[in-house]
């Protein structure tokens, strides 16, 4: 009987290849931050996340793509682009949040599944919020 190869990724590799794939999406350096926090000072859905946008940077130079799924941040994150104006190093943390959106609907996880919202509450949703959510929640 022949044996199955199998492809072990280890946690190493894949953390790199989170790192990797978050740079080009967003084309950010992550070391550019260095931690300050501006960006959730300033951040008006900041208080709408279980962990902070100046956290998230943080797992994300570590490769931490689990505690980043885990967490409802990237999905609240409004894409407003207050924290990208205040940021003293010019980052761009708008485009992180999209980035790592990217990459979990790329897993076919959508966020939201359209058909889970009850019907009374599809009549009353403005249909260009709800259009816009759609593309932001859904792969
Ligand atoms: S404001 Fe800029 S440098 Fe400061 S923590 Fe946020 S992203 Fe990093
Ligand atoms: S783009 Fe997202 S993380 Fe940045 S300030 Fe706006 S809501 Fe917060």
């Amino acid at each position: 009987m022949t044996k199955k190869a199998s492809v072990t990724i280890s946690p190493k590799k894949s953390r790199r290849e989170f790192i990797k794939k978050v740079k080009e999406l967003s084309g950010q350096n992550l070391q550019l931050c260095y931690q300050c926090g501006m960006c959730t000072g300033n951040c008006p859905a900041a208080a709408n996340m279980d962990v902070s946008p100046r956290r998230i940077i943080e797992l994300a130079r570590l490769g931490l793509e689990e505690e980043i799924a885990g967490s409802r941040t990237v999905w609240v994150c409004a894409s407003c682009l207050a924290c990208a104006v205040n940021c003293p190093r010019g980052f761009d943390l708008a485009r992180v949040m999209e980035a790592i959106r990217l990459l979990t609907l790329r897993k076919n996880v959508d966020r939201v599944r359209p058909e889970d919202i009850p019907p009374q509450e599809r009549g009353d949703l403005p249909q260009i919020a709800m259009v816009s959510g759609l593309r932001k929640l859904t792969g």
